[in-house]
């Protein structure tokens, strides 16, 4: 089903922006914003993971501004990857409780997942798009952060890793690479969608970690959308530059695994989010829940901390921080 509204028209001057919206199938809604003037093709996707909203803000945020922001080239906004998933608060596909974003290409065969993953990946490769930004979020206790896929294909060109990177500093978000490649791997990072864009189609792709799952942030919203609209000034996209005002930890940051517990308990962390901890140093405590210290969690390489977890309550063989490496870490 493929139904097409027009909802917004924006004179100014001799050009015309106009947003379209394409409803893709149930639920599903594209954003359509097209300039007629030459320039990049840019999808920006939201709330893949479905208690993941402040994308959704920042997408709405950016249907006001762009029609009368947008000076060349043409973009597709989606709202919500995952509609159900919103409705309901969960990060996965309630359909079949599976992660959507680790699906990518998805099959039109497959389990209700895989065909919804599929749907969306059809409509993102017909459009044969030059960029793409997928936004997501973290902890409340975390600090906002763009993550740069790994190549796994040669047919990357080193050209589009150095404009990822390229843009990445123009969002006022500290820069991570993704993990090593056989860690990438067992996570199916490759199959996410922006590691799927990256690798299949060849094109630059950013996923934004800004802001904590579940809330309505008003300043996360401010960082994440300041930094999209600074990526695509970067681009010669707009009528007005933009340079975010949020200040990155600076240097190049690889992702790495965070230490892990061997007990379940009370986790209470010695550090915050956006510290730099040597190796050895002390991450934090888990406790009993009658005040019995268990373990002491210490990081085993230097690093900046990300994010710490959610929720004081961790399992056992839970990773209590999201750490980034600041040594490359072999390939
Ligand atoms: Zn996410």
């Amino acid at each position: 089903m493929l139904g097409i509204t027009r909802v917004n028209t924006v004179d100014w001057g001799e050009k015309m922006n106009r947003i379209q919206k394409k409803v893709i199938h149930s639920g599903l809604v594209m954003h359509h914003l097209e300039t007629g003037t030459k320039g990049p093709k840019l999808v920006i996707t939201a709330n893949i993971h479905g208690d993941e909203c402040i994308g959704f803000a920042v997408v709405v945020s950016l249907l006001e501004r762009l029609p009368s922001l947008l000076k060349k080239g043409e973009v597709v906004l989606y709202p919500s990857l995952n509609p159900t998933g919103l409705r309901r608060m969960m990060r996965t596909y309630p359909e079949d409780g599976q992660d959507l974003n680790r699906l990518f290409p998805g099959d039109s065969q497959g389990s209700a997942s895989q065909r919804h993953v599929h749907t969306i990946w059809s409509s993102i490769e017909n459009y044969k798009p030059d960029l793409l930004f997928d936004l997501h979020t973290d902890s409340p206790l975390s600090i906002p952060y763009v993550i740069l896929d790994r190549k796994i294909s040669t047919t990357v060109s080193n050209t589009v890793l150095e404009e990822m990177e390229h843009l990445a500093r123009h969002s006022g978000l500290t820069i991570v690479w993704e993990y090593r490649t056989p860690d990438y791997r067992r996570y199916k990072l490759e199959k996410s969608l922006s590691g799927t864009a990256l690798n299949r189609l060849g094109i630059p792709s950013l996923t934004l970690e800004v802001g904590p799952r579940r809330f309505m942030d008003r300043d996360s919203i401010t960082i994440a959308t300041e930094a999209v609209l600074s990526m695509m000034s970067a681009r010669g996209m707009l009528n007005e530059e933009y340079q975010s005002s949020h200040q990155p930890v600076e240097g190049i940051w690889y992702r790495g695994n965070g230490p892990v517990t061997h007990h379940a308990g009370v986790f209470v962390a010695s550090v915050c989010a956006g510290d730099r901890v040597e190796r050895n140093q002390l991450l934090g405590k888990v406790y009993s829940s009658t005040g019995v210290e268990l373990e002491e969690i210490r990081s085993h390489f230097p690093a900046l901390v990300l994010s710490l977890p959610a929720q004081c309550w961790v399992r056992e063989l839970q990773s209590c921080s999201t750490l980034a490496l600041e040594v490359r870490p072999e390939p």
